[in-house]
């Protein structure tokens, strides 16, 4: 595998396909957003196991790019302006040696604040001039829907109501399993959101999977059942985690985890107990 490593990209390959891992930049979360509803003394156990705080849980969020074919495909547009420390992605591309012009397909994996924050530019245009936006047609119907359940926090509807709008004469809405590009599959994978996305880039024999949200931390694959407080639907999102990681598991491939810290978040998932163990590369 070819490999570039520095702070704020990763260059790596899928089969015969260059991608590249994108810093956005970083996040912290607590325990009481990962792990809600847990006995807390086994929470406090297995953050040790971590070496983690309850209060400190760093979170990266990593976006990714695929070459194909001559395009470019990006996932996820990072937080933009949602936090201090992240809205960096732009700056990780042009390190890449890309412009956002070059942008051919932005895949948007779900409507959260940290995944749609950097679709606009400062001006509020679409920040990827020359792309087409692709989401499920179930998510975006969610966010733009008049009536969002109370459950939702006003921040992430805020965040969406800003961000989703503007991209309505160019996005591309998708239903169930659809390669929006050579080799680069929209996969449904719902119940963190009701029309979240995983993405497969398939080549050669070889398939990574970007799970985006279906799992926050390497902690919720050791305990699928333990969801963090913005799964909508916790025993949908708990089927999807058994999918994918069934999924990984069997083709031994490259799994790609937003949140995963150490950036870049790329590791490789085994059954373990009652769940799963992550193995970073
Ligand atoms: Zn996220």
């Amino acid at each position: 595998m070819d490999a570039t490593h520095s702070t704020a990209i990763d260059r790596f390959a899928v089969g015969g396909l260059r991608c590249v891992a994108l810093l956005d930049g970083a996040n912290h979360y607590d325990a009481g957003i990962f792990f809600p509803d847990v006995d807390p003394s086994a929470v406090e156990r297995a953050l040790a196991e971590h070496a983690l705080a309850p209060d400190d849980i760093p979170s990266p969020y990593t976006c990714l790019l695929v070459e194909t074919d001559g395009r470019r495909v990006l996932v996820d547009t990072g937080g933009g302006d949602m936090a201090p420390g992240v809205g960096r992605l732009r700056s990780s591309l042009a390190a890449a040696g890309v412009q956002p012009a070059d942008i051919d397909t932005v895949i948007l994996t779900h409507g959260h604040p940290d995944h749609i924050g950097g679709t606009l530019d400062a001006t509020g245009a679409p920040a990827y001039p020359n792309a087409r936006y692709v989401m499920a047609r179930r998510e975006w119907e969610f966010w733009t829907s008049a009536s969002l359940p109370a459950s939702v926090p006003e921040f992430f509807r805020d965040v969406a109501a800003r961000n989703l709008p503007p991209l309505a004469d160019r996005i591309e809405l998708v239903d169930g399993e659809v390669e929006v590009a050579p080799g680069v599959l929209v996969l449904p994978t719902p119940g963190h959101t009701p029309g979240h996305v995983a993405v497969g880039v398939q080549s050669q024999g070889d398939e990574l999977l970007y799970i985006s949200d279906a799992f926050l931390h390497p902690i919720h694959l050791e305990h699928p059942d333990w969801h963090p407080i913005y799964d909508v639907d916790p025993a949908t999102a708990l089927r999807t985690k058994r999918m994918l990681c069934d999924r990984a598991a069997a083709n031994h491939g490259l799994v790609a985890a937003y949140h995963f810290d150490p950036f870049p978040g790329l590791g490789h998932i085994s059954p373990r107990g009652h769940g799963w163990a992550w193995e970073p590369i």
